[in-house]
């Protein structure tokens, strides 16, 4: 039990925390301990609904439980198809008497295949609670209905309009709600997304996320012309050597272009032996990190497109963006200073501002206009996510309860 000092350390330090301190909202944070017990309630519940992406049922079942939690929140909400893929989004909104418009994401489906709560059940241990999907994103949904149920208890309505989206496509890319997303942060001032953060275990602090990656894919495509490769290999053009020749004058080409990674992962050509090949594709993992990567990385691939290896054949290049990166940027960062000093008002409490990520998140989306400032990771501390043994830090619940509704209150008055 490695993590047992540690975890001790921190129990103490929360403890701290609970005693008074200047600057300490104290109804706040009396409100939020006494939610507690709910929110491990209300984890338990949602990780025993298994919510798999491409699992229509489960999500079914996940999307009632969400939307009966937000209707009994006072809130309307209206429940949209998201295209083809599967998994409805749940839209719920409120309208208050201040001026600013504030808008929290999070999602309801998880990756895990049906049945895996059966090989990892839901287990108390030490500070964590187990279960698959219950820090991504299930901590996310917990956190938003408990702060919103908090502030509701508070009388809170200083906002000029309160808007909640629970989509159930985010691990298939959130094909079906992204533009979504996007087009309605572009109506709000502020969007909070609940990602989990990582865990204290792994992390050392809790923390807040800055930036995250796009994801996009490059193809190339070449067509050549097909010729028998033993009697007359010189009358084809050969797709699979071209495409060869492609892959490796571009193998390096995002090293010239910040905020970009590219990496050359799947090639399909020639089905026979005895066949020169007349078509082959390659395909690129792309992760973009600045908003003109993409534009840069394109034109780039296709200046190397033109110098082609083997004549008369036909190269063409494309890339087609999934999740537009997350970088959040000056307004990002004050309000992640906003939410450090929250923290620190219990009792010194440190929050870690992570620069960024590898993997892609609907703040992208909800960042693409520009116009809202975005925050991202206000989910529960936790790990093992896409992974076994996904937990959040029990310790962590009050805290980001306290920022949360701290924070909503702040952002609503500004
Ligand atoms: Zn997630």
């Amino acid at each position: 039990m490695p993590n047992f000092p540690k975890l001790t350390f921190f129990s103490a330090l929360f403890a701290a925390a609970l005693t008074v301190h200047a600057g300490t909202d104290e109804k706040l944070l009396a409100a939020a301990r006494a939610a507690e017990p709910a929110v491990i309630s209300s984890l338990r519940e949602m990780v025993a609904i298994e919510s798999g992406t491409m699992d229509a049922a489960g999500l079914l079942r996940m999307t009632d439980y969400a939307e009966a939690r937000l209707v009994a929140l006072g809130l309307q909400v209206e429940r949209r198809k998201t295209g083809g893929s599967t998994g409805d989004l749940l839209l719920a909104q409120a309208q208050g008497s201040g001026r600013r418009k504030l808008m929290l994401i999070a999602h309801m489906d998880t990756v895990y295949a049906p049945g895996t709560l059966a090989s990892q059940p839901i287990k108390l241990e030490g500070n964590r609670l187990y279960g698959p999907g219950i820090a991504d994103d299930k901590s996310g949904i917990a956190v938003v209905l408990h702060a919103l149920a908090i502030l509701r208890d508070a009388g809170w309505k200083d906002y000029a309009r309160l808007t909640v989206l629970f989509n159930g496509d985010e691990e298939s890319q959130s094909a079906g709600s992204g533009e979504l997303i996007a087009k309605l942060a572009a109506e709000h001032d502020v969007v909070l997304s609940y990602e989990p953060a990582p865990a204290k275990s792994m992390a050392k602090e809790e923390g807040v996320l800055l930036s995250a990656a796009g994801i996009a894919t490059a193809t190339i495509k070449v067509k050549g012309r097909s010729a028998h490769s033993g009697a007359a290999p010189e009358l084809g053009r050969n797709a699979l050597v071209e495409a060869a020749h492609q892959i490796l004058q571009t193998e390096n080409i995002a090293k010239d272009i910040p905020g970009a990674q590219l990496n050359w992962t799947v090639i399909q050509s020639g089905k026979v032996r005895n066949q020169i090949p007349d078509q082959a594709s390659v395909i690129a993992d792309v992760r973009l990190n600045a908003a003109d990567a993409a534009p840069r990385l394109l034109a780039a691939l296709q200046a190397q497109a033109a110098k082609q290896h083997v004549a008369d054949t036909e190269v063409t290049v494309s890339l087609d963006i999934g999740r537009p990166p997350y970088v959040g940027g000056a307004r990002t960062e004050a309000l992640a200073k906003r939410a450090q000093a929250i923290y620190a008002e219990l009792d010194g409490r440190k929050l870690m501002l992570h620069p960024g990520t590898g993997a892609g998140t609907d703040a992208g989306f909800a960042n693409r206009s520009g116009k809202p400032a975005v925050l991202e990771s206000l989910g529960l501390a936790g790990w093992g996510y896409h992974a076994r043994d996904e937990y959040i830090e029990l310790d962590s619940i009050v805290p980001r309860l306290y920022l949360s509704t701290r924070l909503l209150m702040e952002l609503a008055r500004d």
